[in-house]
């Protein structure tokens, strides 16, 4: 049985059209998940008997279990325990623009980057899309608040589960699905670059987010290496092409690590590299965990960096800190609960 909250509306369609049955009930039942939010098919008291017992037969509106919240100032971080009992994590960040999610996209990464927790735990599967919707609906209700913008950045690279994340973004897009508008989503990658181009061709109004890090091959493959597949050269010439294709702006991520990759020479490396793009630089206070032996920068390192990119007129803005009282940074939560046990 397959759970209905994995099911694009023109899935759904397809679904209906193959047993004779009117398209605009699938708009319907989609009111019924999204709208009116009810969690059985007998609630949906518009359908017909005989279509609703179809129905039960060959789908499930299964929720998942949250196993764990921790709150904190404007920050709620759940765990959730998949059917298979994988665990995953999603924080809810309130901003004085709405309130906005953090998704993870898999069970661990494979990406390998030496500051992030997540990939201390390797990838067991990569999420489906029911997996990635179900954290909205049952955040929402639990805390009683409506979701307006989602960053698709938790545990996982995105673009290493390309076509669940596209079709889960399908769904939460839809004006008759849960209606987050493209605009409101981002998409973090790493750098893969050929998963770059193909999301540059789909045409999807979701902002793209960089991981960048670090300012030239040499410091960039020590902390990701994902750089010793896909060099900077070539990932910022595809930003580029994105750029001009796309008319859109790209935020680049740079992680401020003490003395590692937040000092003057480099921040007016990285000046150099993103001289004329159409990009915004992010700059993000490491949250520090246990395991690593990085260290966050200091305020004065940041606000340094800051400077020297602001004089230089890259735009920039430093990225507010939630959540390290609830062990927000990626993974944290899951690989200490796991070592709990
Ligand atoms: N794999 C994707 C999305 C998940 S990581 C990507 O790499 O973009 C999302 C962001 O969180 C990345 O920019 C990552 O570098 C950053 N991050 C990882 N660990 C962190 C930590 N301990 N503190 C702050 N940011 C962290």
């Amino acid at each position: 049985m397959e759970n209905i909250y994995g099911y694009t509306l023109s899935r759904l369609e397809n679904y209906f059209i193959e047993r004779n049955e009117k398209k605009f009930r699938v708009i319907q039942i989609y009111e019924w998940l999204y709208k009116k939010r009810v969690n059985s098919f007998d609630e949906m008291t518009n359908i017909k008997k005989e279509l609703i017992e179809e129905l039960k037969k060959e789908f499930n509106l299964n929720k998942l279990k949250i196993i764990k919240r921790l709150d904190g100032k404007d920050v709620h971080k759940y765990l959730f325990a998949l059917e298979d009992g994988n665990k995953i994590e999603a924080v809810l960040m309130k901003h004085n623009y709405g309130n906005s999610l953090c998704l993870s996209t898999q069970v661990g990464c494979n990406m390998g980057c030496t500051f992030c927790e997540s990939g201390r735990l390797k990838k067991v599967r990569s999420l489906y899309p029911h997996e990635m919707v179900l954290p909205i609906l049952q955040i929402e209700s639990d805390l009683n608040i409506r979701i307006t913008h989602l960053v698709i950045m938790g545990i996982g690279e995105p673009f290493d589960n390309y076509d669940n994340v596209m079709e889960f973004i399908n769904i939460v897009n839809h004006p008759k699905g849960i209606d987050i508008g493209a605009r409101h989503i981002t998409i973090s990658t790493c750098g893969i670059i050929p998963k770059i181009e193909e999301f540059m061709k789909s045409g999807k109004q979701v902002n793209l987010a960089i991981s960048l890090h670090a300012p030239n091959d040499e410091l960039r493959n020590k902390l990701m290496s994902i750089n010793k597949v896909y060099k900077l050269k070539d990932l910022i010439e595809v930003i580029k092409k994105y750029i001009k294709v796309t008319k859109r702006r790209v935020t680049f991520e740079y992680i401020m690590l003490k003395d590692i990759n937040d000092t003057p020479e480099l921040a007016h490396e990285l000046v150099n590299l993103l001289k004329g793009i159409n990009c915004y630089v992010n700059l993000i206070p490491y949250n520090e965990t246990s395991h690593h032996r990085y260290q966050k920068s200091p305020k004065e390192n940041i606000m340094r960096f800051y400077d020297i990119l602001q004089k230089n007129k890259i735009n920039v803005t430093i990225r507010k800190e939630f959540g390290s009282e609830v062990m927000a940074a990626c993974g944290q939560l899951r690989s200490n609960y796991e070592e709990e046990k």
